[in-house]
């Protein structure tokens, strides 16, 4: 047998496992009764730590080599090739960490979720704080044995967004907020008063559901092979591409996170849903890297799902389902209300303008955390005072405040930059598509998503973890990552959002 069918027999079966956990990861989040956590945590432990040993045999090194030597000519875009490199690397990392670190870490992780889950619901930060620090440590660790050229993060952020680098995500950012903060400034001082008090009213949440269902829908979220759940905090998560699942949380008397939760995580499954069935099994069936898999969430959530076109086509729907709410509410009205800039507390809440800020307050701190500058115990103060610098306000509660995001309770230092990429590879995809198939703007006029879709499967799905996110922007943009189609984007609708 030759040494990739071989390869192949492993890979599948270590997959395999990988999503049996996943299977067991959403389950703890949508529908296992609390005192399940501590078994939980150990099967998840013990399957992670079976694929682990698999993944990381000597074994598998001299079969990741064989099968590479038998493909050397194999075109660069094949699925074998781009499967090859794909598993040298990850094989190469997975090495670096001891499987006794990995073990220690999925039992934090594990524990840490269910104590963060508590102290969020109980605003008290002080119950999580031991946890913050072993999660900061663990966090050290890891960084230590995956090893860097510059600085610590560089080794994390790799993880989640292959080949950048903390310097080249800082300039970015650093260049992003010297437009996104004049423009705030312009919408504060002399753009026109937007209300959105028509989205803060009571919404049953039965209708809630019956609504997110038809977006979800209208973006192209295929049911067949999909399922809306309940999370707290909201995610998509995929078994196979054929059961891909999102997951959304439902306010009583606050439209936008059902609304948009859903949308967002439509996003990320129709990435999911539109990985090439040639993939399936492998590794390669999943999206390239948090930041890309970012930009399609907030393509459909914000781009499309935020648009003029977008609500013209379907307001009527939740006029329909929400008559006393909305009956008497203009489109426009909705429209402006739905975009409506203003710093708020809560990130997954936040605004298109002013979600970049989050990102850079939690990027920034992780780093101090990492680098010893900062320490679990100075968090809460550090946290609402880059708060007061960047937005210009100080979250009443660390509910609010630190404590509102799951990352940290998973160790996962290095993720939070992924959102803000993803927003800046957003805008830069959406305009090459739109500039590279005028169906598109046709068919979005109508509301309907569909040559987007195509473009977006073409470009980008189909081709899960082919290549890395610097190879699919270029690819499917001709260019690098940049921050100016994000600029140009934000500033056209916001100039003419607040009048400026
Ligand atoms: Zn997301």
């Amino acid at each position: 047998m030759p040494a990739y069918e071989k390869l192949l027999e492993q890979i599948y079966e270590i997959h395999d496992i990988d999503k049996a956990m996943g299977v067991l990861s959403w389950d703890r989040e949508v529908s296992m009764p609390a005192p399940g956590n501590e078994a939980r945590t150990k099967q998840l432990s013990t399957l992670r730590k079976i694929s682990h040993t698999k993944f990381t045999s000597d074994e598998m090194g001299i079969l990741i080599d064989s099968a590479a030597g038998e493909l050397k000519d194999a075109d660069y875009d094949s699925n074998e090739a781009s499967l090859i490199r794909y598993l040298k690397k990850s094989y190469a990392d997975a090495r670096m960490l001891p499987s006794e670190f990995v073990t220690r870490m999925v039992d934090v992780a594990g524990k840490a979720l269910f104590v963060w889950k508590e102290a969020r619901a109980n605003d008290d930060y002080p119950s999580f704080q031991p946890w913050l620090e072993q999660a900061i440590e663990l966090n050290q660790e890891m960084a230590e044995f995956y090893g860097y050229e510059d600085e610590p993060y560089d080794a994390l952020l790799d993880k989640f967004e292959a080949q950048a680098t903390t310097a080249e995500v800082r300039s970015l950012f650093k260049s992003a907020a010297e437009d996104i903060v004049p423009l705030r400034r312009a919408i504060e001082e002399h753009g026109r008063k937007i209300d959105d008090s028509i989205l803060h009213q009571e919404f049953e949440i039965n209708k809630q559901k019956e609504l997110a269902r038809y977006l979800a829908k209208q973006v192209g979220y295929d049911f067949s092979r999909g399922h809306l759940g309940t999370a707290t905090h909201p995610f998509a998560t995929s078994f196979s591409r054929d059961d891909v699942r999102i997951t959304t949380r439902w306010y009583p008397d606050f439209l936008n996170p059902s609304l948009f939760g859903t949308l967002h995580e439509s996003g990320h499954a129709l990435y999911e849903q539109g990985t090439a069935a040639g993939l399936a099994r492998t590794p390669l069936a999943r999206g390239t890297s948090s930041g890309i898999h970012e930009s399609q969430s907030r393509m459909i959530e914000n781009i499309v799902g935020r648009s003029k076109l977008f609500w013209n086509a379907h307001f009527h729907k939740v006029q329909e389902l929400f008559p006393v709410q909305l009956g008497n509410v203009n489109v426009d009205d909705f429209y402006l209300a739905v975009n409506k800039v203003q710093p708020s507390y809560i990130r997954v809440e936040a605004d298109e303008l002013t979600y970049n800020l989050h990102i850079i307050l939690r990027f920034e701190l992780e780093q101090a955390m990492l680098n010893g500058d900062l320490t679990a115990a100075q968090l809460p103060e550090a946290w609402n005072n880059k708060m007061e610098e960047l937005l210009g306000i100080v979250p009443p509660s660390d509910r609010e405040g630190c404590l509102q995001d799951i990352h940290w309770s998973s160790i996962s230092f290095g993720y939070f930059p992924t959102y803000a990429l993803g927003n800046l590879y957003a805008a830069q995809l959406y305009k090459s598509a739109v500039e590279q198939d005028p169906k598109i703007s046709e068919d979005l006029s109508r509301g309907s998503v569909q040559a987007l879709l195509s473009w977006l499967v073409e470009n980008v799905h189909q081709h899960g973890r082919k290549f890395t996110p610097g190879e699919i922007v270029q690819r499917a943009t001709g260019k690098p990552l940049g921050h100016g189609d994000f600029i140009a984007y934000v500033t056209e609708k916001f100039t003419q959002i607040y009048n400026l």
